[in-house]
């Protein structure tokens, strides 16, 4: 297959490979061209997501990928808050999730009224939320931040303390990149999948793998953090290992990325910490489901229009900071 690679990160496909498609690519192919349809996919996709999909990467780059295309149509195969952070930058356009139920535990456990009260408890104070949150959370807050940038997100606002949320390890690696007092909501927010990986199955990977280096997500435990070579958002992971000179890597992020390693980066070898680290959510969306999100139009994000529009200036609060 034929792939470019572009500036601004993510993976663009190139011109149609040579090979055999199955019959359900063909529809989703041909049903692409009638809707005038982009799919954008999430590092973590399933494989044969990932074949398919038009552009590939993490929350920054897709949502960057959503507001630059021309499409009339975007099919987004990833998680509720990332179809909604494309529906919110793109009011004339639709967004469709080919399966409803891909929600980010995260993203929930976060609530409006918690941001709310900690605004109350701390007036003056900025909220910086990672974009793992609902497009009600960023309604109520000054700006987002993902997982590449939360650190300059910070720095970048005007009050010495940020009210920052919804996850703890996302907190402690902002922490150590600030002066600021950073205030963390709510008191136990994390990812299932990250969390879980403790420093012994860290310690077994490197005794598997000793000339490994090892690079993980922010949202993995403090300890895990302070063990690696390098903390990465999904696109960050993949920029470190193509230009390391290293050529193992243990991967401390959810497995669905290995694939894309593998196939961009062929000459270089890639471990995962355990097989456990899958998300559900991620793994929802099937082609099946992408072929008949386009036939039929569904599933269509609707966000209602006062918290789309009071999100979209916190979104664009990320994007100002960062130069777009
Ligand atoms: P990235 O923005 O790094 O791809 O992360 C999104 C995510 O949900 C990680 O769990
Ligand atoms: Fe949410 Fe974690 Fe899945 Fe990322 S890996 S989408 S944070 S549950």
């Amino acid at each position: 297959m034929n792939f470019v690679l572009q500036n601004s990160g993510g993976l663009e496909r190139g011109p149609s490979p040579p090979y055999k498609m199955s019959d359900v690519v063909k529809e989703v192919l041909r049903l692409k061209e009638k809707r005038n349809a982009i799919i954008l996919a999430h590092n973590y996709q399933r494989p044969e997501i990932q074949d398919i999909a038009d552009f590939l990467g993490d929350s920054l780059n897709l949502a960057r990928k959503a507001c630059e295309t021309n499409a009339e149509v975007i099919v987004f195969c990833g998680v509720d808050f990332m179809a909604e952070t494309a529906s919110i930058l793109n009011p004339h356009k639709r967004v469709l999730i080919p399966d409803p139920s891909s929600i980010c535990p995260m993203a929930r456990m976060l609530s409006a009224d918690e941001v709310e009260r900690a605004k109350r408890e701390y007036p003056e104070t900025d909220v910086v939320l990672y974009v793992n949150s609902s497009a009600e959370c960023k309604a109520h807050s000054n700006c987002v931040c993902t997982s590449s940038n939360p650190d300059k997100i910070v720095n970048a606002m005007k009050s010495s303390k940020v009210i920052f949320g919804p996850d703890l390890n996302l907190t402690h690696y902002v922490e150590n990149r600030t002066t600021k007092e950073v205030i963390p909501i709510p008191r136990y927010g994390m990812c299932p999948t990250h969390h879980q990986i403790s420093k012994d199955d860290i310690e077994t990977a490197l005794k598997d793998h000793p000339d490994a280096e090892l690079v993980v997500h922010p949202e993995t435990i403090p300890e895990v953090q302070e063990m690696a070579d390098e903390i990465a958002s999904t696109e960050g992971i993949l920029d470190y290992c193509r230009s390391s000179e290293k050529n193992e890597f243990i991967v401390g992020t959810e497995n669905g990325i290995l694939h894309r390693l593998r196939k961009e980066i062929p000459e270089k070898r890639f471990y995962h910490v355990s097989e456990l680290m899958v998300c559900p959510p991620m793994k929802m969306i099937t082609l099946r489901k992408v072929r008949d999100s386009l036939r039929d139009m569904k599933y269509e994000v609707n966000i209602p229009q006062d918290i789309a529009d009071r999100a979209r200036k916190s979104i664009q609060c990320m994007l100002d900071v960062l130069g777009r």
